[in-house]
């Protein structure tokens, strides 16, 4: 071992003290230099450039003082010894350097004992030194241990938890206080005790050092699973004395991994099994990947078309599009993000295949083009229904353009209005001028009919449904036109409110029905004029007439002889002429109050074989005089009924005089009375003329009469007929006649046997 030199540096103003110093010194065999400063200027240069190992200081110095210079040198280096050598005994001053850091002191007249100090000081100063070192070292190491991101634990050989870091309290939630002492197990599950003996312990005893991935538990009880890796703490002989490891929490690793896994399975299960095709080429535009849709898509296994060229599967055109857009997005792969193009494909028996696709170009870390990747879909289902759509569209289109009717849809929320040719052409408008929004619609609508219009229009579109209405617009020539205008409204397929509907220029049928409303409002006048007229000749025509009547009947009486049988024969002509003259007014009065709705029923209960006798005899002399048979057959089921016996008797007199008027000579007229369910049912049968079938009809309107009967001289003014069907419509009655020309006609009429049976209101 190679002497060290001692250095020593002196502070001292008496230089033969130093010499006596250095000759003890050099006596006790100790190699040194020496170093002698005076002052403070030649201390500090002294403690700096000589590096003193030792200083050895004068108490009380001229220029310097010992204090001073032992407070200098603890503040440079604290483990150079620093000795008091002084001459006065001042033991108050001795005790303040020792207090203040001094490591001795000696007394001048004591300076043999120099070397023992001087050796005494220097193995101190060493063994400061060393532990100074090794505390340094240790420190640092666990200041490392103790800021490692990584959990770090250490045990002994029982697994006695020794040292427990930041990072472990962060990750299992023990803080070090409460981990320290306890066995290491705190960290493990219970059920994983085993593991923790035969593939944590045991492998590190036998291997010194040991990596696994364990599930591990916090002090809240959660789990994590974490990364170990561990090594034995050796002792100075080898044994082991101790674990130390540290764990990372891998469960994110873990859970990525495994989503990683399931993602990567997902989207290979939705390649396989989608219907579109998806593939990837390499840049050469040779396919690397297909998935099995290919094959339903244009008949070629996964197999036979991974290797093939893109060129191989299309015509030349197609396929110089598709290699531009390749060139394309490989020349520039990070701005090109995807295209969505159509082509045609040939599938495996060289049928083309309109396919629609969308790819794109994967890259590299670093954006260089490694692949390009995409989807091919077929459309020739989606291009058929498109085609279809197309061609319905343009049916409606064309016929929209040849009829003159309109077609309109209103995008409500954009006010954007479409109108067909024939829209515009209705009123006078070619098609860039008409009208586009519901303002300007508005403003063609006459003013009386757009404040009844517009709230049905605003019903329909916040309501939906339809709407119809008429109204009058405006045309540009200035005039109005009637337009029939339907529509309904309803959501479109992006969500807008739209209106669709027709319009219908019906100008002329308003016309017609205007016209056809003006010649009824004549017809009723013309009507209600009558009627009064009527009316009023009940007075002015009854009154002569019974003037006419009664004097004739006066002058006819039998007790009369001053008259000459020809004066007779003319007054009988005036009675009977002045009856028909008064049946016809009746008749025609009782028509006029139907008509204006104030003929009255009155019911009563009647037997109607009484009736019904009472007016045949009123005809015996007609009958009489023609020689006609007058047969009733009354049924067994007979009973009274209740009805307007004033009009059952005029109805039947009515169908029994005709029968007689249209009977020639020496014929029969049957009455037949029964009771059919409900009703009474009475017919009038004769044996005389007959109707033709197409008079049968007529005969119960007003003032027809079958041509040539009344120049037969049948007389009467055809109104018979229809205050029988009156009579019998306001009983809910009916009538109806069946005949054979020439050879008689039987006329049934039926009337309920009470008003109850119809509901008729008494
Ligand atoms: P009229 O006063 O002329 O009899 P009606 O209304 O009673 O008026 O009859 C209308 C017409 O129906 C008659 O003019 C006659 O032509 C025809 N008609 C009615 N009853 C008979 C009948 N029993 N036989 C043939 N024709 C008849």
């Amino acid at each position: 071992m190679q002497e060290q030199v001692l250095k020593i540096l002196f502070i001292e103003d008496m230089p033969e003290d130093v010499e006596l110093a250095k000759r003890k010194i050099r006596e006790s065999g100790i190699t040194f230099e020496t170093y002698v400063a005076g002052n403070e200027d030649e201390f500090l240069r002294g403690l700096y450039k000589f590096k003193p190992d030792i200083i050895i200081s004068d108490y009380l110095l001229l220029e310097f003082d010992g204090m001073k210079a032992l407070e200098i040198t603890l503040t440079y280096d604290d483990t150079i010894p620093f000795m008091i050598l002084t001459r006065s005994a001042n033991e108050e001053l001795i005790v303040d350097a020792m207090k203040a850091g001094a490591n001795d002191y000696l007394l001048k007249e004591r300076i043999n004992r120099l070397p023992f100090a001087i050796k005494e000081a220097m193995e101190k100063r060493n063994a400061l030194k060393e532990t100074k070192k090794a505390i340094g070292s240790l420190e640092f190491l666990s200041q490392i241990i103790e800021q490692s991101p990584y959990a770090v634990v250490s045990t002994d050989m029982h697994g006695t938890i020794t040292s427990w870091n930041k990072s472990a309290e962060r990750l299992y939630g023990y803080s070090a206080n409460e981990a320290l002492g306890q066995n290491i197990s705190l960290v493990y599950l219970e059920s994983d005790f085993v593991i923790l003996q035969k593939d944590i312990i045991e492998p590190l005893i036998e291997n010194g050092s040991n990596h696994k991935q364990v599930r591990l538990k916090r002090k809240d009880g959660t789990t994590f699973t974490g990364s170990l890796s561990l090594w034995t703490i050796r002792g100075r002989a080898g044994q082991p004395i101790g674990m130390v490891g540290y764990a990372l929490d891998i469960t994110k690793e873990k859970e990525a991994e495994s989503a990683l896994k399931e993602s990567e399975e997902r989207y290979r299960l939705l390649a396989e099994n989608t219907l579109d095709c998806i593939w990837m080429m390499n840049t050469d535009l040779v396919f690397t990947y297909v998935n099995p849709a290919i094959y339903t898509m244009l008949g070629f296994t996964p197999e036979e078309w991974i290797g093939s060229k893109l060129s191989d599967h299309c015509d030349e055109e197609n396929f110089r599009k598709m290699l531009g857009y390749a060139q394309a997005g490989m020349a520039d792969p990070n701005n090109f993000t995807s295209i969505t193009f159509q082509t045609e494909f040939f599938n495996i028996n060289g049928k083309r295949v309109p396919v629609e696709i969308i790819g794109k170009v994967l890259t590299d870390e670093d954006g260089r083009t490694i692949a390009l990747q995409g989807t091919t879909k077929d459309i020739t289902n989606k291009l058929l229904a498109e085609k279809a759509l197309k061609e319905s569209e343009e049916r409606l289109k064309l016929a929209m353009k040849v009829s003159e009717h309109g077609f309109w849809e209103w995008d409500i929320e954009s006010d954007n209005f479409y109108f067909s040719p024939g829209s515009y052409k209705m009123f006078g408008y070619e098609d860039e001028e008409f009208p586009m929004s519901i303002e300007k619609w508005k403003e063609m609508m006459h003013p009386d009919d757009r404040k009844n219009i517009m709230p049905v229009i605003i019903r329909s579109i916040e309501e939906g449904g339809a709407f119809n209405f008429e109204i009058r617009m405006l045309t540009i020539s200035g005039k109005w036109r009637w337009i029939l205008a339907k529509g309904s409204t309803f959501k479109g397929e992006n969500k807008n409110r739209r209106a669709i509907g027709t319009l219908v220029d019906i100008t002329e049928r308003k016309k017609a029905e205007e016209q056809m409303i003006l010649a009824r409002i004549a017809a009723e006048d013309a009507n209600r004029c009558k009627n009064e007229l009527l009316a009023n000749m009940n007075h002015e025509l009854r009154t002569p007439l019974s003037s006419v009547i009664g004097y004739s009947d006066v002058l006819l009486d039998p007790g009369n002889d001053n008259l000459t049988s020809e004066q007779k024969k003319h007054l009988m002509t005036i009675n009977t002429a002045g009856c028909k003259l008064l049946n016809l007014v009746n008749n025609m009065l009782d028509l006029a109050h139907i008509e204006s709705d104030d003929m009255t029923i009155r019911f009563s209960k009647f037997d109607p074989v009484k009736s019904i006798e009472k007016m045949i005899e009123g005809t015996t002399l007609l009958a009489k005089k023609k020689r006609i048979t007058i047969d009733v057959n009354v049924h067994e089921n007979i009973t009274d009924i209740t009805a307007d016996i004033d009009k059952f008797r005029k109805i039947v007199y009515n169908l029994i005089e005709n029968a007689l008027k249209f009977t020639p000579e020496n014929g029969t007229v049957t009455v037949d009375v029964m009771i059919r369910n409900d009703d009474i049912e009475v017919s009038v049968e004769d044996t005389g003329i007959g109707i033709n079938e197409s008079d049968r009809k007529r005969i119960f309107d007003p003032f027809v009469q079958v041509d040539g009967s009344h120049t037969r001289g049948f007389g009467g003014a055809g109104l018979g007929l229809v205050l029988v069907k009156e009579y019998l419509k306001m009983q809910k009655g009916t009538i109806w006649v069946e005949s054979e020309n020439g050879k008689g006609s039987k006329f049934t009429f039926r009337i309920p046997v009470s008003p109850l049976f119809r509901g008729n209101d008494i």
